[in-house]
């Protein structure tokens, strides 16, 4: 039964996504065909897995496959699969809208310039519409699995403003695209250039892929002769799942591959891991470390990247419980030789064998990163650094090939930083996430400090370098990097020459909240508490100061009345050098940058009354004795402080009323 088709305008979303993929992806014109190929063995992969639960869907075609064809003469291509198809709504729906989280996010990033355009839209992944890059139509024609012939479904469209579906007969199951190829993209009309792309980007699809044979003919009656078609199909393809196979059988582009398919990424990755584990639990890793952070990396509910396999066969994508959530960013493959074929994703929770492969992927991740970051440290400090301490469960024992521990480039100096730049902040939630692996955590850390201004030193390089007599690793949060650096907080620590680690990230005092040593020194907030610098302040330095504090006595009596609405305490402070005064918590308290951070996201923060600290050396502390206008004096020390750390004083008028009347 057939009806009449109906015309339907694509998403907003997508309509700009075709534009763009037309006119930025033509320097990469091949990849539509990995993207079509892949589709095609998802769809494959689906329909296995309904199967599980009802083999009826397998129909009379149990062998499940991809056929790539072409017709020069209609200068069309198809590829076609017998997977889990379309229904007539999931056409309108998957092939007319973007259903990724991010894309509006995705999309207002692009700013028109086609090079760095094309290489966003990589990231995001084009999947089907980059069939649009060669082909100025395309005609989808599916019928879903368990439905009958009648319900099929043509989708045409010219990958303009919209498209065309119509029901279709279709009595054989699956997905059939036809793209009708540009005049330009003729080159795609030879069996011998298609073999080429596909082996290239689909080698490890572990679902055979099959081109009709050709033979030449000679010509006839002075007719040049001609590759024509013999009617039997063949497989072009290694068809054996990438994974699977031993790692010496792989060549680093081929494991790139795979990978640029499974993440929908253009870039290769930074590293990656393939291993056979056996133990009490069975199972394949191949886990990679993406170059560039996707567009949905803060989005915790979506984005966990293993996909997971039971015995090759497909179950899902997204297994969150696989790893933990700090390293959402690895993308892969676990196949479990112990997980029943119809495991959920509640099962997979409680399940001890995930956990078993959760905890082995977590060590995997982390001696990746590890390895990355000495190589980064061997690269620049002589005599090399130590090697990486390898993962301590030995359950995790790579059988594949003990020789090449870490599969992985070698240009690896740069790689560290690369990596930390893209997921660094991601990686710091492990602290609080998982309390197991924290001190490798720690290790794998790197911040800026006022001694060095890239994303660079590690807590262990800080602590090497630490002052004789130096008790405490000292850092401080703050909003930005200037405001870091250039904190009242620090200026005893610059002047003693005692670095400072500067913390900037947001997730850096939750986090830190964590982490209250590390290798046996306690890590110490600038910021909280009084100043203690333990030996590394000298005995006159200390009588002096308490003498100050003495005499200023009665000065701080007021101070303290003048501020009692805003100032927890008031006290005389040696931490300042060249600022009259700034503002603390109490030691153990949230920052008062935390507790703006949290009302900023319209979260309850407690409102934290801080600890003024004025410097009693500053001319303009010692003003206050003898002024006429203490009270505004006072206020202005307290607002001026909390200024200087970025926030904003409770009442910005009053602030400049006071600065003015003071300025005549
Ligand atoms: P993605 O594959 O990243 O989800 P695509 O744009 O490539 O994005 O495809 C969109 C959706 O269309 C897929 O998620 C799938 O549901 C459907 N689809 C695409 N190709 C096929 C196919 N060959 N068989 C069945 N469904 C398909």
């Amino acid at each position: 039964m057939t009806s009449a088709s109906t015309k339907l305008p694509f998403q907003a979303e997508v309509a700009q996504l075709l534009h763009l993929v037309t006119h930025s992806l033509y320097s990469n014109k091949e990849i539509f065909l990995r993207e079509l190929i892949s589709n095609a063995s998802d769809a494959c992969d689906k329909l296995r897995f309904e199967a599980i639960n009802d083999s009826g869907l397998y129909e009379d075609a149990p062998n499940l496959e991809v056929r790539v064809s072409f017709d020069k003469a209609a200068r069309t291509l198809t590829i076609a699969d017998n997977g889990i198809g379309l229904s007539k709504q999931e056409a309108i729906d998957n092939l007319g809208t973007i259903a990724k989280s991010g894309t509006k996010d995705f999309m207002s990033k692009l700013s028109g310039d086609q090079k760095a355009d094309a290489q966003l839209i990589g990231q995001f992944g084009v999947g089907f519409y980059s069939g649009f890059i060669v082909a100025d139509k395309i005609t989808v024609e599916s019928r879903r699995a368990g439905m009958v012939a009648g319900e099929g479904v043509r989708w045409v469209s010219g990958g303009a403003g919209d498209f065309e579906v119509e029901s279709i007969d279709r009595p054989q199951r699956g997905t059939s695209v036809t793209l009708h190829l540009r005049e330009d993209a003729e080159d795609y009309l030879n069996a011998w250039k298609l073999k080429q792309v596909i082996g290239k980007y689909s080698d490890h699809i572990s679902l055979p892929i099959l081109m009709e044979k050709e033979e030449w003919k000679e010509g006839e009656n002075d007719q040049p002769g001609d590759m024509v078609k013999t009617g039997e199909w063949e497989p072009v393809n290694k068809a054996s799942a990438l994974w699977t196979r031993a790692k010496k059988d792989i060549t680093p582009e081929q494991y790139s591959e795979f990978y640029k398919t499974i993440s929908h990424d253009y870039e290769a990755p930074l590293a990656w891991s393939h291993n056979r584990v056996e133990g009490s639990t069975e199972y394949t890793q191949l886990l990679f470390i993406p170059s560039k952070a996707p567009m949905d990396l803060w989005n915790r509910d979506k984005s966990a990247g293993l996909k997971l396999y039971v015995k090759r066969v497909f179950i899902m994508d997204d297994a969150e419980a696989l790893l933990p959530s700090y390293l959402r960013f690895v993308k892969g493959v676990i196949d479990s030789a112990d997980l029943p074929l119809n495991v959920s994703r509640e099962l997979l929770q409680e399940s001890r064998d995930v956990k078993a492969i959760r905890e082995g992927s977590t060590k995997r991740v982390l001696s990746m990163l590890e390895d990355l970051a000495n190589k980064a440290a061997a690269a620049t400090a002589e005599p090399a650094a130590p090697a990486a301490d390898k993962p301590a469960s030995d359950e995790v024992t790579d059988v594949v090939d003990k020789k090449e521990e870490s599969e992985s480039n070698s240009e690896d100096a740069g790689k560290y930083a690369k990596f930390y730049a893209e997921f660094g902040a991601v990686l710091k939630e492990g602290l609080g996430e998982d309390h197991g692996n924290r001190d490798r955590i720690a290790k794998l850390l790197r911040f800026a400090s006022s001694t060095t201004d890239t994303v660079s030193v590690g807590l262990a390089d800080y602590k090497a370098r630490m002052k004789e007599g130096q008790d405490a690793i000292y850092y401080i949060t703050a909003d930005t990097l200037a405001a870091a650096k250039n904190s009242p907080q620090l200026e005893l620590f610059k002047k003693k020459g005692i670095e400072v680690l500067l913390m900037t990230d947001r997730v850096d005092e939750w986090a830190l909240s964590y982490l209250h040593e590390f290798d046996g020194t306690p890590l110490q907030s600038v910021a909280k508490g009084a100043v203690d610098l333990g030996s590394l302040q000298d005995e006159d330095e200390k009588k002096a100061a308490e003498a100050a504090a003495e005499t200023f006595k009665p000065v701080l009596e007021r101070l303290k009345e003048a501020l009692k609405d805003k100032a927890e305490d008031v006290r005389v402070t040696t931490r300042l050098v060249d600022s009259p005064a700034c503002l603390v918590v109490k030691d153990g308290g949230m920052s008062t940058q935390l507790a703006r951070m949290l009302k900023q996201a319209g979260q309850p923060a407690p409102d934290l009354k801080p600890v003024l600290e004025v410097n009693a050396e500053h001319a303009l502390v010692k003003k206050l004795e003898t002024s006429a206008h203490f009270d505004d004096l006072a206020n202005i020390l307290f607002d001026q402080a909390l200024l200087a750390e970025g926030g904003l004083p409770q009442d910005p008028a009053a602030y400049v009323r006071r600065v003015n009347a003071l300025l005549i």
